[in-house]
């Protein structure tokens, strides 16, 4: 790559800066010969102040090690190094792949990154233990690639995420809000979920027709069995599947077969049977999966 190199102030001395901007995206792009896709999702930030404040909000520390899931041409990797954490990154595409560790050792010489060449949908090895998720996460799959982690990589107790807007919404939505669903129920399994700020589309290249928002989370022992979260993701589904219908309803089919066999279910785990999906919590839901037992 051809590193950039600015002009120190004052004295004349040339740096290569540890962060990067549009020349460099522009420079990367055209050296990989990256058209980015809508495929992948892939809308790079080119603005170093916007990768720094979402380093800053996630918490990282000096030492640790952090997740982040498609690294692209690395404008939030190098963030992270910068700060001092060590990061495995799992990039879907070859290309920005083998080139991530070449633009680290010019920018940030003697950080530790391992690169990760594979789908993050279907990961379930990585070398080494992240507690941490920072990531500006590919739109069209962020909510699955949430899940799929916090199922496969217990070690990651806290995270901050760049999603879509409406899905960071859905994502942190309180039962009873128009937003709530199947996403914000199961988010809920694994912890506490906030908006932790907007981000600008104008820091993306290429500029995506979507609003961005931060969205953090911190991880709770999770409620049930693996058994359990499993049986209780599918009422879920099934009740929002047909969010307009009662309950007794919506679950005819994964709740005995019949409404009155879904009635009887969840009057036994204490929730109205002319309920809706919308109004109830996780906690519900679990009740739900136990008492059909
Ligand atoms: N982190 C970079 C940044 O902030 O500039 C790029 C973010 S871009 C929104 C999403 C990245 O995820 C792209 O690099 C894309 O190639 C990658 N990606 C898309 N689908 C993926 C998947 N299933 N697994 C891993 N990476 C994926």
């Amino acid at each position: 790559m051809n590193a950039h190199r600015h002009e120190a102030e004052g004295n004349g001395a040339v740096v290569t800066p540890r962060l990067l901007g549009p020349a460099e995206i522009r420079d990367l792009a055209q050296l990989l010969d990256v058209t980015p896709t809508k495929k992948l999702g892939q809308n790079f930030v080119h603005d170093a102040n916007t990768v720094r404040r979402i380093v800053q909000t996630a918490g990282v520390e000096r030492g640790e090690t952090v997740l982040e899931i498609g690294p692209g041409l690395g404008s939030l990797t190098l963030g992270l190094l910068e700060a001092g954490a060590s990061v495995i990154a799992v990039e879907i595409d070859r290309r920005l792949a083998e080139q991530l560790p070449h633009t680290v050792r010019i920018m940030q010489p003697g950080t530790e990154l391992h690169v990760v060449h594979d789908d993050a949908l279907r990961v379930t090895e990585l070398p080494g233990e992240p507690v941490r998720l920072v990531a500006n996460l590919p739109y069209n799959v962020s909510v699955p690639v949430l899940l799929h982690l916090l199922v496969h990589f217990p070690s990651l107790r806290s995270g901050i995420v760049m999603v879509q807007a409406e899905v960071g919404h859905r994502l942190a939505a309180e039962p009873g809000s128009k937003i709530y669903g199947a996403p914000s129920v199961k988010a809920a399994w694994y912890g506490r979920w906030r908006i932790a700020g907007q981000v600008s589309r104008m820091v993306f290249w290429p500029v995506p027709n979507v609003d961005s928002v931060l969205v953090g989370f911190e991880r709770a022992d999770v409620p049930g069995t693996e058994a359990e979260r499993i049986a209780t993701f599918a009422i879920i589904d099934a009740a929002f599947q047909q969010r307009r219908k009662m309950l007794r309803q919506a679950l005819s089919g994964v709740l005995g077969g019949s409404s009155a066999a879904a009635t009887s279910v969840l009057a036994r785990a204490g929730i109205a049977p002319e309920s809706r999906g919308e109004q109830l919590t996780m906690d519900d839901f679990l009740r739900i999966a136990r008492a059909a037992r």
